[in-house]
């Protein structure tokens, strides 16, 4: 009889070594923990192959080179930890994070320069931000007075861990029966949601925040690949909650689920109350070509195992 795989349900890399999800740990005393000091990026793997892999790992690095970090590991063994973290696991269609962490300082000292900054990285089955009947008939959203974070305390570009703007916001729309949230910018614009970006559509036309007011997302960077291909006008300007609300169609883009419809702003019905044609163009669009292998790079179940198992 064989054993069985103790990462079916998840692996983590931390210290050096794969461990199961459930035992993966990050000491207490480092920044990343107790100061939100981290920086991480996700990539999502479908049918055996992550998306836009190089995309992310260059995202990635560009991130943690911001935050002054200096990455344990080069670029293609962080790479080949990725593929061997999924591969590991058996997984077909995986959600794979890799963090970096301020880590810790000699003890007694809060001087940031000399932490010892550390990689890790996990993978779970694939997390969905809508169940597939939720994406059926879209999202509700509530559009919060909560600002985002502003650009001026933290650059937006970062995919970082400062979520209490969003976490709060979220509280709120649950309070108020809606199934996510967005946050506004500094002027009261549309910023963001937890973990995707906003799109809203008028007569053909597609408007999304601009660059400097929300995470550059891998996937709304994809819809304005999609978009270019199908000759739809997409621009980045100020989106008010209002002209939100008014919208044709609104959708979100994120790797946890690619584009999704939001058919409720406020309590008010969106369109027809439905995926839109624009937001099904785009989102089939998505799901079509990377079935065919869209920037795929594909993971080899049977290639041999290079990293230390716990
Ligand atoms: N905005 C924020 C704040 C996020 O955390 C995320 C993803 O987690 C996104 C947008 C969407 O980015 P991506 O398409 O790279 O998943």
């Amino acid at each position: 009889m064989t054993e069985p795989n103790p990462f079916a349900s998840g692996i983590a890399f931390c210290e050096d070594r794969f461990v199961p999800i459930d035992d993966a740990k990050i000491p207490m005393l480092d920044w990343g923990f107790l100061r939100s000091d981290a920086v991480q990026d996700t990539v999502s793997v479908f049918d055996g192959a992550f998306f836009r892999l190089e995309d992310h790992l260059m995202r990635f690095e560009r991130n943690w080179t911001k935050l002054r970090m200096r990455c344990p590991h080069d670029r293609d063994t962080v790479h080949a930890i990725l593929i061997e973290a999924v591969r590991r696991t058996g997984l077909r269609e995986a959600y794979v994070q890799m963090l970096m962490t301020r880590g810790r300082a000699p003890v007694g000292s809060r001087d940031v320069r000399l932490a010892q900054n550390k990689f890790w990285m996990f993978c779970i089955p694939y997390v969905w931000i809508a169940r597939p009947e939720q994406k059926e008939h879209g999202l509700s959203m509530h559009v919060s007075g909560i600002q985002r974070i502003p650009k001026e305390s933290v650059d937006p570009t970062i995919k970082h861990y400062h979520w209490l703007d969003f976490q709060m916001a979220l509280m709120e729309g649950y309070d108020r029966g809606a199934d996510t949230c967005a946050v506004i910018d500094k002027d009261g614009n549309i910023s963001e949601g937890p973990g995707f970006n906003i799109f809203a559509v008028k007569d053909g036309r597609v408007v999304t925040p601009p660059d400097d007011v929300c995470l550059d997302g891998m996937t709304r960077d994809t819809v304005f690949k999609l978009a270019g291909e199908t000759n739809l006008h997409v621009s980045k300007r100020a989106l008010t909650p209002d002209e939100m609300r008014a919208a044709d169609e609104v959708f979100i883009s994120t790797t946890g689920g690619g584009v999704i419809a939001i058919t409720r702003v406020d309590g008010r019905q969106i369109g027809a109350g439905q995926a839109g044609p624009v937001t099904k163009r785009i989102d089939g669009l998505y799901w079509q070509k990377r079935k065919a292998g869209w920037y795929a790079t594909p993971v080899d179940y049977r290639a041999p195992l290079r990293f230390e198992p716990a």
